[in-house]
């Protein structure tokens, strides 16, 4: 979901990854990180030169970044399905070299609009995570309705910023965050705006991808809730929910799944197991990591969407948790 961020960590993070693969740490993290695999999750795209119209641009990456990184991806790695990098691992098996996957959660209507031509040209695979309330139309996502009511006055208890009430949401109980995001909603008198970037996709775009070959849908419950604030019976509603709509509209069992929100704070034990009662083979989170055959497959890694070729590089080559490694983190 939304990774909030300061330009200035940015472009510390930009001079660090060129650095790194000036250096050719990247090159000898490709040769000492071999076999294992790397995730990159997106969310929305947005067209250059255009105002977005919300408050978190962080989570719609420019259509020019996208393109570039997809076709680095495309000259120097193997870009995967993410069900057959899931399946290799469940064998046991080593990822092919410089394996990586895509992802994007939500189901943003730019998926289809500006990222599938650019997957298209390239013949990239890519997995589309669905909150499939948002493709309904019966559950805008949350979290962007936060921000478009906060843009047009709306103000969440006492909180100054949209990072800060978004931090303050999350906290809270499932129905309690909705109540008061409801009550947020309602004290805006204008009607909301709808940004072009919050559309969902439709059904068609969907079906048209997946007949295409190159794109899978995978499961992000219907309503997008932080799993680990709901009950364990509203955990499993919002999971056979999703899959239900997904199987029911797309005729295919999704195989994968995505935790809204992904942190290892967001989901329970008792999600995992509703997880494989209805039939997911992997799920995947957004801590940051490499993926390889010691991992749960009901806990996967995944990295935020790289926001330059030379973050992209540093990233899924492994540069920079090699550099972790020898500073004695954990990667
Ligand atoms: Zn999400």
């Amino acid at each position: 979901m939304s990774f909030l961020h300061s330009s200035l960590s940015r472009a510390g993070q930009a001079a660090k990854s060129a650095a790194l693969v000036f250096c050719g740490v990247a090159g000898l993290a490709r040769c000492q990180l071999a076999g294992e695999g790397a995730v990159l999750a997106f969310h929305g795209l947005r067209a250059d030169g255009v105002a977005t119209g919300v408050s978190d641009e962080g989570l719609h990456l420019r259509l020019s970044t996208f393109r570039a990184v997809c076709e680095r991806l495309a000259k120097g790695y193997e870009v995967m399905r993410l069900a057959e990098m899931a399946e290799i691992l469940e064998r046991g098996e080593r990822l092919p070299e410089r394996a990586v996957a895509l992802t994007f959660d939500d189901g943003y209507a730019s998926n289809y609009e500006l990222g599938y031509p650019v997957l298209r040209d390239l013949g990239l695979p890519t997995t589309i995570f669905l909150a499939t309330g948002f493709l309904d139309g019966d559950a805008p996502l949350w979290f962007q309705q936060v921000d478009v009511a906060m843009r047009q006055g709306g103000r969440v208890g006492n909180t100054r910023t949209l990072g800060e009430a978004l931090a303050h949401l999350k906290r809270l109980p499932d129905e309690v965050m909705r109540e008061e995001v409801r009550r947020l909603v309602e004290s805006v008198t204008m009607p909301l705006d709808e940004p072009e970037v919050m559309r969902p996709m439709t059904w068609a775009q969907a079906r048209e991808m997946q007949e295409g070959g190159l794109v899978d849908f995978g499961g992000h419950t219907h309503t997008h809730p932080i799993l680990s604030r709901c009950g364990v019976e509203k955990q499993r509603w919002e999971i056979r929910m999703c899959a239900d709509r997904i199987r029911a509209e797309l005729g295919a069992e999704p195989s994968a799944f995505a935790f809204p929100n992904g942190g290892v704070d967001d989901y329970t034990p008792e999600t995992l197991g509703v997880l494989k009662e209805v039939g997911y083979q992997s799920a995947w989170t957004t801590v940051c990591g490499r993926v390889n055959t010691a991992r749960n497959r009901m806990m996967m890694p995944r990295y935020g969407a790289p926001e330059s070729v030379w973050e992209a590089e540093a990233t899924v080559s492994g540069a920079f948790d090699l550099v972790r490694r020898w500073k004695g983190g954990v990667a």
